[in-house]
């Protein structure tokens, strides 16, 4: 099959465009250089735009100032992040917290694309139905307290707060699903597959990803994927008649704690 490029329709919606933009398969924000050129409507672009800076502006804005990964706005400060101040008794009131002072964590969810999960161990269901969370930290969780009625952060303890509502479960998905769908069209060309799996998650239509996405826990442990950036690794992965693309973030400390998922991209041609 011969790698066609040129796109005349949005990879998303798959409606003709005169008026494609360039795709960033990893967003720039997170210091992704690889572009898909001419490859998403507009309409489809705010669409996407929207989960992707959920995530860009939440839970992963203290990574991505930790790791320097650039942004699009240069030379303006991060705004502080969101976040809930735990008080002694439990309570939780809302609060802020500047974006120097957040230690490196990422949450993750664990558990295997049903669709691979079900070919490969002969009908063997995911190891997990819902979504185990694991959690990265090179600075050890941070607490958040407000003890003496002045707001007072503790670094270094035992609770962690997350701006959990920032995180959801389904803008993750759809990120990863919108980086899977994009690189594997940059990668082999539009025509590589027959059938497209991801754009509905995608454009937020089905919550149907657990079907597609999931952690790669059945791969060999301690793979080393192909780096595309400074920050991350994708590669392709055939599975019988599927294309996957197997994606690792952030994995710049240490390989081998950084979970790797898995998307189902579709099905070969
Ligand atoms: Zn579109």
């Amino acid at each position: 099959m011969e790698k066609i490029n040129q796109l005349t329709n949005c990879i998303y919606c798959d409606k003709q465009s005169d008026n494609l933009t360039d795709e960033h398969v990893i967003p720039l924000g997170l210091g992704g250089t690889n572009i898909l050129k001419s490859s998403s409507c507009l309409s489809c672009n705010e669409i996407t735009s929207k989960f992707e800076n959920f995530i860009l502006r939440g839970h992963w804005l203290g990574i991505r100032k930790k790791l320097n990964t650039g942004s699009r706005r240069k030379n303006r400060p991060f705004a502080p992040l969101k976040v809930n101040l735990i008080k002694p008794d439990g309570t939780k009131i809302p609060g802020t917290v500047p974006v120097e002072e957040c230690t490196f964590q990422l949450i993750f969810s664990l558990f295997e694309p049903e669709i691979l999960a079900t070919e490969i161990q002969g009908g063997i269901k995911p190891y997990a139905k819902g979504i185990g969370m694991m959690t990265i930290g090179a600075g050890g969780p941070t607490i958040l307290t407000e003890s003496d009625g002045r707001k007072r952060r503790i670094l270094g303890g035992e609770k962690i707060e997350y701006l959990l509502h920032e995180f959801t479960a389904e803008n993750f998905f759809r990120f990863l699903a919108k980086v899977a769908h994009s690189f594997a069209i940059k990668e082999r060309g539009i025509n590589v597959c027959k059938t497209y799996f991801l754009r509905e998650i995608i454009l937020g239509n089905t919550k149907d990803a657990m079907k597609y996405i999931g952690n790669a826990s059945y791969l060999a442990q301690g793979i080393r994927l192909k780096r595309i950036d400074r920050f991350h690794s994708l590669e392709l992965l055939e599975v019988n008649q599927y294309l996957t693309v197997l994606v690792q973030l952030f994995n710049v400390a240490n390989h081998d704690v950084q979970p790797i998922y898995q998307v189902v991209v579709g099905e070969i041609q």
